[in-house]
């Protein structure tokens, strides 16, 4: 267990977190753009990069992923929109909407506007047929296996509702309607191991073989974990491209036409970005345990108590101390939902973890890091919370990307009827 101040890049000094804290009050959220762009250029060997927004679904995170050749991933109508605000054009392959349902505003907006469908069920493809002849298409194969961090992120294989499972059968149905098939994705899951990741490799090539169609594109999914944890290891970016480089590779000469390859990561592009800031109220000790009380809970960071997940924390003190003389404690952070399960520090059982930290009181600030995955798009209003502030460093500024919700705001969809 370290200090911020050690384990933080130069941007997020104390100097600067002091700052935002004052400016935009607690909790917050804070990106790092440079790492985002850090991210990116680790992928760059891809043909393709597709972002998959639902990690991160902020449009100001969208434009830094357009101003760097990304494209972007879609999986609801709201989605599409963040996208064509964010500047993504409807044509060009730059938005592809991936679901496993088509419901009726959604088949109206792809249609108008000829956005691909990655289809993961045969329903969207006679949906979109029927309708709109020579669509660009997608099929999402379910490989019939899966991976992941839990099994809740767990996308394919029999326990899966995700993708098509006889992809024969999808073939069959977008000839019948004359659909224009122009890839083929598999994502078997989120925070994936690197043995599950290989099988995906395998799967691809025999499944595009034994389809023999003539495709544009192959899509690796995402699923690239990241390390939350100090003895996480990072995945081989080098290594993993090369297996895929030679499955497009082999399928550009088994199939005969010209195929790009496409990475669709959320996590690893975003994950590393952002950290949440939020504010001790009150450490309450119990006969075994000390509560530090912190003013997010699982409405703003949903992770840790739907998956067990684990996050860094670290410490900012409020004055400035000599961390080496700061006694650790077994803390364990609570957020301040009237719901025992409001912790962030447990394991995947939902068990409460302690975890060393230095000693806090009351106006003290708890960080937790690699929240820029999943953190502020899963954010609810649970307990008539509004929704918490977004900040940007971009380009060695902090800026405002979403302001904090009023109660107002999120009171007037009841009263303005
Ligand atoms: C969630 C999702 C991703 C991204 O998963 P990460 O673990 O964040 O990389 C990619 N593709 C699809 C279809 C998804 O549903």
């Amino acid at each position: 267990m370290q200090d911020t101040l050690n384990i933080s890049n130069k941007v997020l000094t104390r100097k600067n977190l002091i700052y935002l804290i004052k400016k935009y009050k607690t909790p917050l959220w804070v990106y790092n753009a440079d790492i985002i762009i850090k991210q990116i250029k680790k992928l760059k060997k891809f043909d393709i990069i597709r972002f998959a927004q639902k990690s991160c679904s902020n449009i100001h995170i969208l434009k830094i992923m357009k101003d760097n050749n990304i494209k972007i991933d879609a999986v609801s109508l709201g989605e599409i929109k963040r996208a064509l605000i964010a500047g993504f054009k409807p044509h060009n392959n730059d938005i592809v909407f991936t679901s496993d349902i088509l419901e009726e505003n959604v088949l109206k907006e792809v249609v108008q506007k000829n956005i691909p469908v990655n289809a993961g069920s045969i329903e969207m493809l006679h949906q979109l047929g029927k309708i709109s002849p020579r669509h660009p298409v997608w099929i999402r194969i379910n490989p019939k296996f899966g991976g992941g961090h839990h099994i809740k992120t767990n996308t394919g294989g029999d326990q899966s509702k995700h993708g098509i499972w006889n992809s024969m059968h999808a073939i069959s149905i977008i000839e019948k309607y004359n659909l224009n098939l122009i890839g083929l994705h598999i994502h078997i899951g989120s925070g994936v191991n690197t043995k599950n990741l290989y099988q995906v490799c395998k799967s691809m090539k025999n499944h595009a073989i034994q389809l023999n169609k003539k495709i544009q594109f192959i899509s690796a999914g995402g699923g690239l974990n990241i390390p939350y944890k100090p003895t996480d290891k990072e995945i081989n970016i080098n290594e993993y491209f090369q297996k895929w480089n030679n499955v497009k590779k082999k399928l550009i000469s088994t199939l005969n036409c010209p195929i790009k390859l496409e990475i669709e990561p959320g996590r690893f592009l975003v994950g590393q970005s952002g950290i949440l800031i939020a504010q001790v109220y009150s450490v309450k000790k119990t006969q075994k345990n000390i509560f530090v009380l912190i003013n997010a809970g699982f409405n703003d960071l949903m992770r840790p108590v739907l998956y067990g997940s684990y996050h860094e924390i670290t410490v900012l003190h409020k004055n400035i101390k000599d961390i080496q003389k700061i006694p650790l404690i077994r803390g364990i952070i609570a957020g301040p939902l009237c719901e025992s399960g409001d912790i962030f520090t447990v394991q995947d059982t939902g068990i409460i973890l302690p975890r060393n930290i230095p000693s806090v009181e009351p106006g003290d600030y708890i960080i937790i890091h690699n929240t820029g995955a999943y953190g502020s798009s899963m954010s609810s209003n649970y307990n008539s919370r509004p929704f918490i502030p977004e900040i940007l460093y971009e380009k060695k500024v902090f800026k405002l990307i979403r302001r904090r919700q009023t109660i107002k705001e999120m009171l007037s969809l009841e009263l303005s009827l």
